[in-house]
């Protein structure tokens, strides 16, 4: 076990930096300093004098509010690279109903330790992480320990997704068994406290592939177990069965401020409205929807509507884990395709940076009803931010602050990360990992699901889903 050392400074001053606040009334400062008390932002302004306040030297850098990644599969982190090529009907095959059932505890803590890490590592502070991999009760305790050890905020979703046992038959069930109890177990156990970094969340079956009324049943279970957020996977492009999910609720008037919708790239105007109006999230994953075919990114339509959209990761097994990605490829989807309707050349781009930076920051708290502790440096919210430094070759000079984030930085470049006013990471390295050590252990934890994995015969998943999937 990798014991972690981190420092909680009553004071801390992180000076002369170039300031991008995401808070409207404060906006950018292109040199200011930002006081940290404790957990808390107390102040931001061009100059801070504070006595006794240890000093971050900020210049050269930019200061942020740090990233909220509203949709991740955490436990996917030692399948890194393996879905590169994947459709969605690949991934259900070969990710969910293959590799997900050779999980044992020990690689659901590693894959949600490290992916925890990983985020924070590239300045994501908050995650929602929907987590199917519930093969057994000790994967779910051991889940919430690895984001626990990790040090990051946000809610783990209980997954109720009945990865395959693979016992006498390779048949698919919708069952999630002993799941419905176990959540109720896990929310006792590990949810105590309403104040912790980490909050209960619930994560139904596929609503895709169930039957309304088992999706209805799940969402008043989260919702009688009070349940930060409740994730689910809609409306996603060529392989939306058209069941309008989200109307349904609507009209039923199950929508509501808990409901983390994921993908969503077929709603329709009537549905964002639904949703805009019930207050519910929109977690657009830019890179999975492009890949998988899930239709263009909901992001920018929905949030545009009034919807609380934000931007989600979704999976390391086929890319990168960070923010920077995602806001470069919706930005640049999003103005590709609006240059492509287009009849005559544009004089101006519509479409800004500033607008796919508030969506991974404020936006996602927002989205997830955290606005008023978190998603910009605000004096009074928590102290989660990002110190990013622009000396790097890739980071000099810079003329744009908001550019420098949203199109040239990465996770490198992140030099100092604070969780809660914690620091998770300082002076470009993770407090407290060994980090060869642990890069060992989940060399050693992939190795292990891929050579159990090999017993499944893909073919034969494959001819059971395709019936389903491939309509
Ligand atoms: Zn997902």
């Amino acid at each position: 076990m990798v014991l972690k050392r981190r420092v909680l400074h009553q004071r801390l001053l992180i000076r002369g930096g170039t300031v991008v606040s995401m808070d409207p009334a404060i906006g950018i400062l292109p040199q200011g300093d930002v006081l940290v008390a404790g957990d808390t932002i107390a102040r931001v302004a061009p100059r801070i004098d504070a006595a006794e306040a240890r000093v971050i030297d900020a210049r050269n850098a930019i200061v942020s509010p740090g990233f909220v990644d509203t949709h991740r599969h955490v436990w996917q982190t030692q399948l890194r690279t393996s879905a590169t090529d994947w459709s969605l009907f690949d991934y259900f095959c070969r990710m969910r109903s293959i590799f997900g059932s050779f999980y044992s505890p020990e690689d659901a803590y590693l894959g949600n330790y490290v992916g925890a890490l990983e985020a924070l590592h590239a300045g994501i502070t908050t995650v929602v992480d929907h987590s199917h991999i519930m093969n057994s009760p000790e994967h779910a305790d051991e889940a919430v320990r690895g984001l626990r050890e990790a040090g990051i905020r946000g809610t783990f979703c209980y997954g109720l997704y009945p990865n395959p046992s693979y016992g006498a038959s390779v048949a698919p069930s919708l069952d999630p068994g002993f799941r419905l109890a176990d959540a109720k177990r896990v929310r006792a156990r590990h949810f105590t406290s309403d104040d912790a970094l980490l909050a209960f969340g619930l994560a139904p079956t596929e609503v895709t592939a169930t039957p309304y009324a088992t999706t209805c049943l799940e969402i008043a279970l989260g919702r009688e177990l009070g349940a930060r957020h409740i994730s689910c996977h809609v409306a996603m492009g060529a392989y939306d069965t058209g069941a309008r999910l989200v109307a349904r609720l609507g009209r039923d008037r199950l929508l509501g401020p808990d409901l983390v919708l994921v993908h969503g790239a077929a709603l329709t105007e009537e549905e964002l409205a639904m949703i805009a109006d019930a207050g519910a999230a929109i977690s657009s994953t830019p890179e999975t929807e492009l890949q998988m075919a899930m239709g263009h990114p909901v992001a920018v339509r929905a949030d545009e509507k009034g919807a609380a959209a934000s931007l989600g990761i979704d999976i390391v097994s086929n890319y990168s884990g960070d923010m920077f990605a995602q806001m470069r490829l919706l930005l640049q989807a999003q103005r590709g395709l609006e240059n492509a309707a287009l009849a005559a050349p544009p004089r101006r781009i519509r479409y800004r940076a500033e607008d796919v930076l508030r969506l991974a920051t404020l936006g996602g708290a927002r989205a997830l009803g955290m606005d008023g502790r978190i998603g910009s440096l605000t004096p009074g919210k928590r102290a989660d931010l990002v110190v990013t430094r622009c000396e790097a070759i890739n980071l000099v000079p810079v003329h744009d602050p908001v550019g420098a984030l949203v199109l040239n930085a990465n996770a490198f470049n992140v030099d100092t990360v604070l969780v809660d006013g914690r620091f998770v990471k300082e002076g470009g390295e993770l407090v407290g990992v060994d980090w060869p050590a642990l890069a060992e252990r989940l060399r050693r934890s992939a190795e292990r699901i891929v050579t159990r994995s090999r017993a499944i015969p893909v073919a034969a998943i494959e001819e059971i889903a395709a019936p389903l999937m491939l309509r």
